[in-house]
This record gives C-alpha cells, structure tokens and sequence, in this order.
C-alpha cells in the first residue's frame, strides 16, 4: 500500500529504485525462546541468510571499478572471509542450538561478545576493526530478514537501488555511487552533515531524518524518493510515477536553461561583479565546476584522499592528485584546505586517532595537523609541488588563533625551502588563509589579520559552534540556524574585517550555494562565494536579478532585528526592494 514517509531533503533531485536496507543497526531482534522443534529449520534459516550475505558480496565485488575498487576490495574480502570463519558461524549455531536462541537474537548477542573483545583490545587499530565485525553480522541480519529467491534478489540488483539506512560514514559513500546506487535514505542526519556535503557532490539525492524509514521501509520495496521535498514514497501510485517522469523532463529543460549561463560573468542587476568559486572534492566536481564557468576552486576537500583507507596517502599520491585539479582548472585559483580530519569525518583513515568524548570540539582540522607535523609536512609539499602548475592557495580549517596560523606558515615555509634545495622550482609567494568558521577566530579576526593573506568563512561550523548546536544531530535542526542573530553580526563583521583590511574574504559553507540566502549574503556586503558547482548556474541567476544597492540598505535594519521573525520581516522588504525574483525563505533549495 502506498504510504509516504517525511524526511528532510539533504541532496536534490528525484529516484525510483528498490531498497536496500544496509547496515540496518535497530533491526527487530526477536528474544523469544525458540521450541526444540523449530531449531533445524532456524539453522537452515541463518544457512541461507550467511549464503545471501555472501553472495551479496560477490556481487558487490564484481560491481567495483574505479578509484577506490582496491580499497573496497579489501574490505569486501576482509568480510567474506569473515563469513567463512567457523568460530564466527559455530558460535553462533551454538548458540541456537544449545541456547534456543532464534537466529538474530544469537547474531547480536555473538555481536556483542565480539565487539566487547575488540573493544578490549589495546591497539586502537585493532580496536576499530570491531566495525567489520557490526557490519558482517547486519548483512547477515538483513539477510535473514529478506524473503525473496535469489533470482529476484539478482534482479533487484541489476535495477537501481536505494539505500535506506540510519546513518552513512562519508567514506561508504563513494563505493556507493560508484556501484550505482541511486540515492539515500537515512533515518536520521542533517543537511550540513559531511554524508550530505558529499551526497550532493556525488549528485545522489538523499533525504536524512525520514525517522520511520527502517520501520516502514522492507527491502526490494518499491520506493520514489524526493530530495527536494524531502518525502519517501513506498510502493508509490501511477500519479507519482507520472510525477517523477514529470520532473525528468522539467529538470532537463531546466539544465538547459541554465546552461545558457555557463559562460556569463556574475554581476549583480546594477553591475556589481561577484566572484562565484566552486567547491570541490573529485574530479567530477573539477569538471562541472569548468562546465559552469567557475572563478576557481574556493574549497577543495582533501579529507577524501584520507577516507577508507588503511595507510595514508604519501607525497607522491597526493602531489598527483593536486596536480590534475590544478591542471584541470586551466590556470584558474585552486583553493586547497589542508586536512580536516577529527569530529564525524575520522572514520578508518589509516590514522589512528584517540577515541575523543566529543570530537567537534576536540583534536580536529589544524589541532590534528599541528599534532603531527609530519603528516602536514607531507601535504604541505605536495600542495607545493602542485602549484608549480597554476595558481593555488593554502587554506587551514578550524583556525581558533594567530599562533596556529604563525605555526602553519613556518610549517609551509620551512617545505617550500626544503622543496628548493632539492630542485624542485616553487613560486614564491604562495598564498595561506584561514577558514574563520569558530566564533573565536571571528571576534578576534581584527587582531590576527595580518597573518592571513585571505579569508574564507565556513558557516557549517560556525553555525554549529556559535549556536553550540551539533550540525549532525537531526534532533537540533530547528535550532541549527544561519540566520540567528549571532550568526549574521559575526558574517557581517567578519566581511567588513576582511574588506578594510584589503584581504579577500569568501564564503564556502552550504549557505553560499542556497539560493535562499543569496540576497542577504550580497547585502551583508560579500562579493565571492564558493559553492558546489552543481548550484552555481543558478546561485549566478539569481544575483543577475538582484539590485545589490537597494540591498545593502536594508543590511542595517537586518541586524538590529531581535528575532527569528522580524529578520524573517526585514529579509522580505528587503527581497521586495532589491530581488526581481522571488524568493522566500521558506523556498527548499536543499
Ligand atoms: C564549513 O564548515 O562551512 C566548511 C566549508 O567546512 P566543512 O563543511 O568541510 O566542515
Ligand atoms: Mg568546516
């Protein structure tokens, strides 16, 4: 029966696929005793879920190209080796057996004593590995939950699948999109979440906090989801199915649209030139980001290089890969952020990182890079080596005071030096910013400045930790808000800071690319934005309609309002005097 589920849209655009349940962590155990009777056909039962689980991997193996195909191989034979080890499975039969246990509950419990063990461990390596152990042991649960023969199951593995889950690591992703799935459904995440930032870099629609998805959703349903509304439709009707073939055609058109504008500068309606940069984190983005005439790459994310990997990336690696951004930018700035591991990004990086209480606010962005100047050494050069061939920046994350910032440039200097007397030729002056995204480095902005030679605000985080609201936790979204007072005085200070200082200052968050925002942003006095390029067309179009004069008028009045509501207020007068299109806030632009 069709039935329609409520998330919140975290990666634009529509698909139709089959579920897939994956890592499903509350699947419904069930604890009552098993009758003596029933025990042969519950071992036959988990039999044939451990034999669907493997034969999922081997699907899932012979599926893998790519980038990332060796990487993920290991993990997929670690796990299938998994499933053919006879203490893993005899326990568990045992368990069955013996404890009258029905199959998920003897799962879990040997999950359980599994993971204690790890978790015993005193290598954090090994420690970690309790994963592979959680991730076996679910795959085999969704199998036992699965009723479908395995020609079926071949088939809905040929046709698009969904991925309905609680959560996904960023890592996972990549795997994900490279295997074809179609798009994501999680039951619980944010649109600001690292697992969103990359879903739209992937171009895979994803909706986050759908609470009932692992509920209501079974595996092989039928579903529609929608990554603009934010709503999951299971077993959808022919009204929705002429829906989606509706909005096919419309976004087709619409690309075509845009397309138009892809070699236009960005000027406002009364001729003020804007700099519209690109965010980057694969090749794919570098394309796009040429595609729509991109200033330049105002973010590129490097912690990608880093993920799901057990060994981290040397010099040469990574030289190789700066070098293709900056050669597929043609001569155009290339931003490279310096690594931003910790927090929910640190997941099996090949670094092993303490277990922290609370990781935003712990060893994270440059913290961790100063903690182990070898690792920076080794980025920092091969950012060096990279910019031999175009313009690159240097851009540290989570900036919180001039001595970090003094630290990093000895750091980059002590590299270009080094790199010299061996040869190799590096510019002279390559440029080193700072992400101002902790209320600390805004506030103070006026007393470090000196030590930057440019400025890019990452309203993720600083949304985050001036609001002291986890961007992660689906359970704040309300309170997770670009447009608290708070957020904009420090916007606006932290722009005119940079503008009388004569430092360039851009803004990269997610705000920079909702279009919603566009006006107060311009307002605010902001003329470079960097934003993914899938919404640059349209974040350019939307500032060609735009009278910045008028605006900025109105950014006084902006910042006096006392309330969520009169910003609301002041935001719409100023929209009706300066924005030949309308544009509420209300407006979803996930
Ligand atoms: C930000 O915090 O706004 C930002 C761009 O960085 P990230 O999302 O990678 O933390
Ligand atoms: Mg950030």
């Amino acid at each position: 029966m069709r039935l329609v589920l409520t998330g919140s849209g975290a990666s634009r655009g529509m698909a139709l696929g089959r579920a897939r349940l994956e890592h499903p962590s509350r699947y419904l155990v069930d604890e009552r005793p098993l009758p003596e009777d029933e025990i042969d056909a519950e071992i036959e039962r988990l039999k044939r879920a451990i034999e669907i689980a493997r034969e999922e991997l081997s699907l899932l193996r012979e599926k893998l190209h790519g980038t990332m195909a060796r990487e993920v191989a290991e993990f997929i034979d670690a796990h299938s080796l998994m499933l053919a080890d006879r203490e893993l499975t005899s326990g568990i039969f045992d368990l069955i057996r013996r404890g009258r246990y029905r199959a998920s509950a003897a799962l879990k419990m040997q999950r359980d004593r599994l993971v204690a063990v790890f978790e015993a461990m005193d290598d954090p390596y090994l420690r970690s590995r309790k994963e592979d152990v959680e991730h076996v042991i679910a795959r085999v649960q969704a199998g036992l939950q699965r009723e479908s023969s395995t020609e079926e199951r071949k088939l809905a593995s040929r046709v698009g699948e969904i991925l309905v889950s609680d959560t996904v690591a960023p890592s996972e992703l990549v795997p994900l999109a490279e295997l074809g799935v179609l798009g994501v459904v999680l039951s619980s995440g944010s649109r600001v979440s690292h697992g969103a930032i990359l879903a739209r870099s992937l171009h895979l629609p994803m909706i986050v906090a759908a609470h009932d998805a692992l509920g209501a959703i079974r595996d092989d349903d039928l579903i529609l989801i929608d990554g603009e509304s934010g709503v999951v439709i299971v077993h959808p009707a022919s009204t929705d199915l002429a829906r989606y073939r509706n909005w096919q055609r419309e976004s087709l058109q619409r690309s075509k649209q845009l397309a138009l504008l892809a070699d236009r500068d960005t000027r406002t309606r009364d001729g003020v030139a804007i700099a519209l940069h690109a965010n980057a984190e694969s090749t794919a983005d570098i394309a796009q980001a040429r595609a729509s005439g991109a200033a330049g790459i105002g973010l590129y994310r490097t912690e990608f290089l880093f993920l799901q990997r057990r060994e981290l990336p040397d010099e040469e690696e990574q030289y190789q890969v700066y070098r293709e951004v900056v050669l597929g930018m043609g001569g155009l700035p290339v931003t490279i952020r310096t690594l931003d591991l910790g927090a929910d990004k640190a997941d099996s990086s090949g670094l092993v990182l303490d277990d922290e209480e609370n990781p935003a606010l712990g060893v994270r962005g440059v913290r961790l890079s100063l903690r182990h100047p070898q690792l920076m050494r080794t980025q920092l050069r091969a950012i060096l080596r990279a910019s031999a061939y175009g313009p690159v920046r240097v851009l540290v994350p989570m900036i919180c005071a001039a001595e970090e910032m003094l630290e990093m440039r000895r750091l980059l200097r002590e590299c270009a030096r080094d790199l010299r007397t061996e040869g190799y030729e590096i510019p002279d002056n390559v440029e080193l910013g700072a992400m101002i995204e902790v209320p600390a480095a805004a506030i103070a902005l006026p007393n470090m400045i000196r030590e930057l030679d440019f400025i890019a605000i990452g309203t993720n985080d600083l949304v985050q930790y001036t609001l002291a609201v986890d961007r992660n936790n689906d359970h704040l979204a309300n309170l997770y808000d670009p447009l608290h007072p708070a957020v904009l005085k420090l916007l606006a200070q932290t722009i005119a800071t940079a503008h009388r200082a004569g430092k360039r200052v851009s803004l990269c968050g997610e705000m920079a690319g909702d279009r919603r925002h566009t006006a107060l942003l311009l307002a605010l006095g902001l003329t470079d934005f960097s934003m993914h390029p899938g919404v640059l067309l349209e974040v350019r179009e939307t500032i060609g309609a735009i009278d910045r004069e008028q605006l900025r008028k109105h950014a006084a009045a902006l910042l006096r309002a006392p309330t969520r509501e009169r910003i609301e207020r002041a935001l719409t007068r100023m929209h009706a005097a300066g924005a030949t299109v309308a544009i509420t806030a209300t407006e979803s632009t996930s």
